[in-house]
């Protein structure tokens, strides 16, 4: 089964950390933008596919009967399965219960807050327009407009904040008993202004180590609150993982429609223009907005498969990966993963690997391995 990524460029405001594809929002850009979406996903198709995704940016600014009409295109265009999961991204401030409950009767079953944080403090350190009394309000509308499947993204390692300060964050976050919560750690990219505004008013990241307890701490507690990890960022109610997420760490294969969006199908892999207004014209013009479209080698689906399998806490069913792609996997790479094993970062039991919680720190010089 396909997944179905759907993207929405537009935001109320630019945050001083981000480096997604967005811009900020323009009410003419966004119908044009909806309607040469609703073109392109009609002009693809003839698959099942099991979930839909509305990422951003934030999709939340659709209004309910965009998002219908989207969701319309996309099981006009594909068999989209009775139990489909569909995801909304949404910013706190952006929503209402009413707007809530509309996005619920288009079709919504899934929500997705970008929480960040629970203290004001630190929302304000990353501009985020929402407070957190906010995101308690929303999770709260969430539930009175009837969703039983809410996620909420944490960021962790902000500037200024020590692990005690983190841990109110995830605290807050169990006592809001969301189904699904991701664990960010926050990236300054070199051209973040985040990094110039650290700088002019000294707010620094805590040591290493410090973002090693944050993240281990917080799991600590997520396991005692009920939830299971699922993937190195990821936790979840038991039956609750993020199933379109999954096909991403799972070899399956997804569609993105909308600028920027990437898709692997069949071993092929594109990406569509990732300007706003150029995929418009392209869509508008008729022409294909699929760019570096490439078939990947053997060796490169491998070493993907074995990459993101990894990021799962079940790890990787080396025999499955061997019957797939006729390699001996331990075999191939047995020797450059011993070290790791050695030092207690992963493990290789039976025909299974899979990262140790300490590994999940290290986890980007084990995958190195596989490419
Ligand atoms: S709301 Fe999300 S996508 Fe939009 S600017 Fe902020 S971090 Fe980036």
């Amino acid at each position: 089964m396909l997944g179905l990524y759907v993207h929405v460029p537009f935001c109320s405001a630019i945050c001083n950390y981000c480096n997604f594809n967005r811009g900020l929002f323009d009410g003419d850009l966004k119908r044009r933008y909806v309607d040469a979406l609703l073109r392109e996903i009609g002009g693809a198709g003839g698959a099942g596919a099991d979930t839909i995704y509305f990422g951003g940016g934030t999709p939340s600014l659709l209004e309910p009967d965009e998002v219908a009409r989207i969701i319309a295109a996309c099981t006009a265009s594909f068999d989209v399965a009775p139990d489909r999961e569909v995801t909304l991204e949404a910013n706190p401030e952006t929503v209402t219960r009413d707007r809530l409950a509309a996005f619920r009767d288009a079709g919504v079953n899934r929500l997705s807050f970008g929480v960040q944080s629970l203290r004001d403090d630190e929302l304000r350190r990353l501009s985020r327009l929402h407070d957190s009394s906010r995101a308690l309000a929303a999770v709260d509308e969430a539930r009175g407009a009837g969703f039983d499947n809410l996620s909420l993204d944490l960021m962790m390692w902000l500037p200024g904040q020590d692990v005690d300060a983190w841990l109110q964050s995830v605290d807050g976050a169990i006592a809001l008993s969301p189904e699904h919560l991701s664990l960010y750690l926050l990236e300054v990219y070199p051209n973040a202004p985040l990094k110039d505004e650290m700088a002019r008013a000294r707010w620094s990241q805590a040591p290493d180590e410090d973002a090693e307890a944050m993240y281990l701490t917080a799991l600590e507690r997520l396991d005692a609150a009920g939830f299971e990890q699922y993937e190195i960022s990821n936790v979840a109610r038991r039956g609750r993982c993020s199933r379109h997420n999954l096909k991403y760490w799972s070899d399956g294969e997804w569609l993105g429609f909308g600028c920027g969006a990437h898709s692997t199908r069949a071993g092929v892999r594109w990406k569509n223009t990732s300007s706003t207004e150029e995929y418009v014209r392209r869509i508008g013009m008729g022409q294909p907005v699929a760019e570096d479209l490439r078939r990947l080698t053997a060796a490169e689906r491998l070493g993907d498969a074995l990459f993101t399998g990894l990021r799962l806490a079940a790890g990787i069913d080396l025999e499955t990966v061997g019957t797939r792609y006729g390699v001996d996997v331990w075999e191939r790479f047995g020797r450059e993963l011993e070290p790791f094993v050695a030092e207690g970062c992963l493990l290789h039991e039976g025909a299974r690997l899979r990262l140790t919680r300490r590994g999940m720190l290290l986890a980007h010089e084990v995958m190195t391995v596989f490419v």
